[in-house]
Parts: structure tokens; C-alpha cells; sequence
């Protein structure tokens, strides 16, 4: 298929997707670009639902830079234990705010290229940052964009930077945000992992991978 017949493709399911779900995406809950970087980095092989269940105690109790610097290892691990890989998160998000202190004057820098250098900061939570708290547009590719890129026949890897690459190639940048909002919430509500639901699939003529009914 042609790239812009791709391009088209991917549009009129961005375009379905967004009458089916209109501005109803439930992610991470957050009040400043602080809290969004510590809940992203919990998100690592947990749901958002379940990060939600710890933030509001976190954020609570951690209000800045310097109190994630001040307290113990130990102490943030509990905290933030329910998330899972709660040691090495608890590892990262205290090195990460030592480096924002030193290097960034306690503020989230805002490009790709100086967010990737914080410690536990990879593209997905780098993206994550640009989108909701700089405006800016970006594709961020969880479990949920990889499956359904893949079902759709638009990439063939679950390699995240390389899909993120290839969508990026496809999809017109001012819609760049929808392609996170619109496929997580398909995947969860619909093109469920292991039991996709096609013969209620909105976007089953447009899709490669739908099961016969
Ligand atoms: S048709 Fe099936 S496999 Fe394709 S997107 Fe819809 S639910 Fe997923």
C-alpha cells in the first residue's frame, strides 16, 4: 500500500475512533508537570488505574524536588510499593530529582533530547511530559499502541522507538496526540489483548487482523 493511502487509512480510523470517544481518556491523574513525570515513571508494567491508587498519598506527602531527595530509599519504596519494581522506580525517581536540582534548577526541561537524560527517563515518559504538559506533539507507544499498529497492518515490530518512527512517518504531526488517546482507549474498551472484540469493532473494515464472524 501507498504511503499516503497509509496516511489516509490511519486518518479515517483516527477519525472514527475520535466520534466514538470524544475527550473521554482516563490516564494518569496529575496537577503539575512534576506529579505527570513521577506517575509516568510508576506506569512502567503497571496500569494507570493502579497508579492512581497510590498518587494521591504520594503527591500528598511529595510536593517538590527536594522532598523525593530528602527521604530514604526505603521510605519511597513503600510508598510506592503497590506499583511494582517499586525498588528500582524508587532508585530512579530519587536520581531523577537529584539531577533536576542540579542541572535543571528544580523545573522539567522541556525538549525530548534533555528529558531522556533524567535517570528512568526513556522516550515513552519523555513523550509523555511534551504532550500533556508542553503542548506539544508527540506519539507515546505503551502495550496498547503496539498491538493495535501491529492488527492494523501498519507496522510489523514491537519495537517502541521504531514504531513511534514509522507512525510518525504516516500520521500527520497535528495529530500526532490523538494516535495515544484514541488507540489506548480502543484497546481497552474494544481491540481487548488476547479477546479483541470485531463484531463490535468500529474500525473492522479498516483493519487487516479482524476475526471472521
Ligand atoms: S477488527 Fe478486531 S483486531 Fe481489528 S482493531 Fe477491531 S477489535 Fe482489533
Amino acid at each position: 500500500m501507498k504511503a499516503s493511502q497509509q496516511t489516509k487509512r490511519f486518518e479515517d480510523i483516527l477519525d472514527i475512533l475520535d466520534k466514538e470517544y470524544p475527550g473521554d481518556f482516563e490516564g494518569l491523574d496529575y496537577t503539575t508537570p512534576l506529579e505527570l513525570l513521577v506517575a509516568t515513571m510508576l506506569s512502567a508494567q503497571c496500569t494507570d488505574a493502579r497508579v492512581n491508587t497510590v498518587t494521591p498519598a504520594l503527591f500528598a506527602k511529595y510536593k517538590t524536588v527536594d522532598d523525593y531527595i530528602a527521604v530514604s530509599q526505603e521510605e519511597l519504596e513503600q510508598d510506592i510499593r503497590p506499583t511494582g519494581y517499586y525498588k528500582a522506580k524508587a532508585k530512579n525517581i530519587k536520581a531523577c530529582c537529584l539531577m533536576l536540582k542540579e542541572k535543571f534548577g528544580n523545573e522539567l526541561p522541556q525538549t525530548r533530547e534533555e528529558l531522556v537524560q533524567l535517570p528512568g527517563v526513556g522516550r515513552k515518559t519523555a513523550n509523555c511530559v511534551l504532550m500533556h504538559c508542553y503542548n506539544q506533539q508527540a506519539i507515546t507507544v505503551d502495550t496498547h499502541v503496539t498491538r493495535l499498529t501491529n492488527l492494523l497492518g501498519f507496522v510489523s515490530t514491537t519495537d517502541a522507538v521504531a514504531i513511534e518512527f514509522q507512525l510518525m512517518e504516516i500520521v500527520p504531526l497535528q495529530r500526532w496526540n490523538d494516535v495515544n488517546r484514541l488507540l489506548i482507549t480502543h484497546g481497552r474498551k474494544v481491540c481487548i489483548a488476547r479477546r479483541p472484540q470485531c463484531t463490535v469493532c468500529t474500525i473492522q473494515h479498516l483493519c487487516p487482523s479482524r476475526q471472521p464472524m
